[in-house]
């Protein structure tokens, strides 16, 4: 384990050295909050951000993108046939990333990365990023990371984890990748790897016990889908939904989406768009057919996606890293701390609640 010490006043230059062969990603102050975006080369990092309104997903799922493109141009050799765009290689670093948002990506990677398929657009931008990830000294009131398989200073999905020791950082290297950022910046001063290791366990402990929100999951695996499908409470969860879609559209682990053709004279362009089961339209068929045209069916959906059939299908924990975004951006206060509880703590009265078929599933 290599530790390198990076005075703060060597910051910015390093980051200037290091533009010269990444593109630079990291949160800036936009309005009253905080963004990630590509910094261009007069703008830092702002590394005293709290939370920022959308994780650094789009980094590598980019909330509109195009895919392929054609042209019914007959001169052309591509005339009529689909073919993917240019896609930039370049390195790219995400500074400042919060070690949830590490790991919620390594969640997605469960779904764009996978034995059978590999999405080209995603996985070709994943390796090209290196991780540089910021511990998280003050948690947020609805960070609930600890329980829900990440943490403050969680390494999980991270080529680097900084850590804010007031005049410097301590950059503890965790790959290759994150080694060879450290290097192109300059940034080179090692550290005695076992002092510098416990300080920052030290720090890491006294962040994790600020946290003072938390989930139970424990008994999560062990009910049955049907148990938790049929059970009582799914109407009045949804009862104030107004199918928004801000809860998927902030959650660093959503990956719906949706394709879409637009035409311009001769050329055709297919872009696929983040999209979110909330809305009715997400699942209607060409038919008219919908098979969650209820409101009450896209509620219980996102949630037992994202805490039962998750964790049933990759055995991977459950698809939501404790951010708090969603709970702190839903309009109507639909909480997922508390359905996650729920559904942990639900027994069925009866037998029939324990999930026996009767008739059409909702
Ligand atoms: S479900 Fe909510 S708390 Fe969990 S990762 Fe998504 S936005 Fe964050
Ligand atoms: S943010 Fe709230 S109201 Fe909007 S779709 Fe999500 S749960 Fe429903």
């Amino acid at each position: 384990m290599e530790i390198i010490k990076i005075k703060k006043s060597d910051w910015a230059g390093g980051i200037d050295k290091s533009r010269k062969t990444y593109h630079l990603f990291g949160p800036v102050k936009h309005k009253n909050h905080h963004i990630f975006r590509q910094l261009e080369n007069n703008i830092y990092p702002d590394m005293e951000y709290m939370s920022s309104v959308l994780s650094p997903k789009s980094v590598l799922f980019p909330q509109s993108q195009k895919i392929l493109v054609t042209s019914a141009d007959a001169s052309g050799k591509a005339c009529h046939i689909f073919t993917p765009p240019e896609q930039d290689h370049t390195p790219r670093a995400v500074i400042g990333i919060r070690p949830c948002d590490a790991k919620a990506v390594q969640l997605v990677k469960l779904n764009f990365d996978t034995k059978e398929y590999q999405d080209p657009y995603w996985c070709s931008a994943f390796e090209a990023t290196t991780f540089v990830g910021l511990a998280v000294n003050t948690p947020s009131v609805l960070d609930f990371s600890t329980s829900a398989g990440s943490g403050p200073f969680a390494q999980e999905g991270l080529d680097v984890l900084l850590v804010d020791c007031k005049d410097h950082y301590l950059a503890k290297i965790l790959s290759q990748k994150g080694k060879e950022f450290l290097n192109t910046a300059g940034f080179n001063e090692k550290e005695d790897p076992k002092a510098a290791d416990q300080v920052i366990q030290q720090m890491k402990i006294s962040a994790e016990k600020a946290i003072c929100s938390v989930i139970q999951t424990q008994h999560l695996k062990k009910k049955t889908v049907l148990e938790l499908y049929e059970a009582p409470f799914w109407e009045d969860i949804a009862f104030s939904c107004i199918s928004c879609g801000t809860c998927a559209y902030v959650c660093p682990t959503c990956w719906c989406f949706d394709i879409q053709d637009e035409t311009q004279g001769k050329t055709a362009v297919r872009f696929r768009n983040w999209d979110t089961c909330m809305p009715a339209l997400f699942t209607r068929h060409s038919s008219g057919h919908n098979p969650r045209g209820e409101k009450i069916q896209r509620v219980r959906q996102r949630f037992m996606h994202k805490l039962k059939y998750f964790d049933d299908k990759y055995d991977q924990g459950i698809m939501c890293i404790g951010c708090g975004r969603c709970v702190e951006k839903c309009p109507v206060n639909i909480d997922i701390r508390d359905i996650c509880n729920l559904m942990n703590a639900y027994k069925p009265e009866k037998e029939s609640d324990a999930g026996e078929i009767k008739g059409e599933i909702k």
